[in-house]
């Protein structure tokens, strides 16, 4: 039978690039057997230190009356668990002086959900049915995920970065404030802090200018805070937690360590999160409860945030400078190759400038050698960018993987980059 899907199903049922990524991150790591050096997913590292504290929350809560039964047996309310929003309130409350409550704080099934409850409910067609609105991304590449998210079609107005040199094989994307316009189209405007490919990370003054330009225009500015500050805090600049009233902000459990829980964190406007509950509710009843009730005590003392500073952060920001210090090995000199500055997140970002074939093409090569990396052309969705051979000349490499993997598999791209310029 064929089946003649609705408008919904065209947008979000046809295949996507996200799709792939994460079929390909699933069978590798289900199937590795040590051949495979999958550099390609956002799997975050095991960090024996926080797995140690995954187990002793586990074991509290199998001692604890009661734990067991809230953590797997129990709904929560859509908005999520009481106590866990009134505890991450209180930890930005207390630690970045937000005047926040539970009433602006909920919960969805991991940052991925939120982002496509908050893309649908603020972009996309008016309730008038006529004016598309859209969602503005300031810098591209931006993080593959949103790509597809949108129930009636590309919900992506996207801005095209200034690139700096910033050292030897090295540069970074900036915004083009310059360029940056918002129409009456836009709806609101988003960027990831640290950015999932580019490892970029917005300047404290740079976030200031997009939040006082958001507010002048009457929309809010969504930060996605998946790798960002104060928690899992795999940032290596500094940069501060940002909030304002009219902001809405994402956190995820994910990058701490624990992914397979499914645990998001939405903190904006009420009025943003009664409609996060109640699309909760439409979609999903409820979202799971394991991943709140093991951070629930770890958020009330203060805890994830000694975690973030000296146990997550430190992990990464030694595999990230021995990955770079990897990549200059590999690369040297024979090819053109550029490294974005690493300043957070799990990637190292390349840049082949002139590359003769495309991204999707050394992906393909790569991974016909056992090495799998996210082409670059994923990243640059959206409209607005026009032509621009830049986006078929980068490669994203993940440096979560054991240091032996990562050092073989960057050997082996620089090995197939050099055939591709035929050198
Ligand atoms: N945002 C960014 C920038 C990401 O990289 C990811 C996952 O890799 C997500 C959001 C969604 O993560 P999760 O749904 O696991 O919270």
């Amino acid at each position: 039978m064929s089946y003649d899907f609705s408008e919904f199903g065209q947008h979000l049922a046809s295949g996507s690039g996200i799709e792939e990524l994460m079929d390909d991150l699933g069978h590798a790591l289900a199937n590795a057997d040590g051949e495979l050096k999958m550099l390609g997913g956002g799997q975050p590292a095991r960090i024996p230190e926080v797995d140690a504290i995954w187990r002793e929350r586990l074991e509290a809560l199998i001692e604890e009356a009661g734990g067991l039964e809230r953590a797997l047996t129990s709904y929560d309310p859509p908005q999520g668990n009481a106590r866990f929003l009134a505890a991450v309130a209180k930890l930005f409350r207390d630690h970045f002086g937000w005047d926040i409550a539970s009433e602006n704080v909920a919960v969805t099934a991991g940052g991925q959900t939120a982002f496509f409850m908050l893309f649908n409910l603020l972009a996309g067609r008016g309730s008038d049915g006529e004016a598309k609105k859209k969602i503005l991304l300031p810098v591209v590449p931006e993080y593959i995920g949103y790509a597809n998210q949108g129930v009636s079609g590309c919900l992506f107005e996207v801005g095209k970065p200034v690139i700096e040199e910033t050292g030897p094989h090295e540069y970074k994307y900036r915004v083009d404030f310059d360029a940056l316009e918002v129409t009456d189209d836009i709806a609101a405007i988003c960027a990831s802090r640290p950015t999932n490919p580019t490892g970029n990370v917005l300047t404290d003054k740079e976030t200031a200018k997009l939040s006082a330009l958001a507010k002048a225009n009457g929309i809010p500015l969504i930060l996605d805070n998946a790798y960002g500050a104060p928690f899992p805090g795999i940032i290596f600049t500094g940069a501060k937690p940002f909030w304002e009233p009219h902001v809405i902000l994402t956190y995820s459990l994910s990058k701490l360590g624990l992914p397979g829980t499914r645990t998001g964190i939405v903190i904006g406007p009420p009025e943003i999160i009664r409609a996060v509950r109640s699309m909760s509710a439409i979609i999903g009843l409820s979202n799971p409860s394991t991943g709140q009730q093991i951070m629930t005590p770890l958020i009330e003392s203060g805890e994830v945030l000694r975690m973030s500073e000296e146990l997550v952060r430190p992990y990464y920001q030694t595999r990230c400078e021995r990955a770079r210090a990897a990549a200059h090995e590999a690369f040297g000199e024979q090819v053109p190759w550029k490294m974005h500055r690493s300043e957070g997140a799990l990637f190292l970002w390349f840049w082949f400038p002139g590359l003769p074939i495309s991204s999707k093409e050394l992906y393909n090569r790569l991974k016909a050698r056992g090495v799998l990396v996210i082409p670059g052309e994923y990243f640059f969705f959206g409209e607005g960018l026009g032509e621009w051979s830049h986006r078929d000349e980068c490669v994203r490499v993940s440096y979560a993987m054991e240091e032996q993997v990562v050092r073989e598999g960057l050997a082996i791209i620089a090995e197939e980059v050099r055939h591709a310029f035929s050198l």
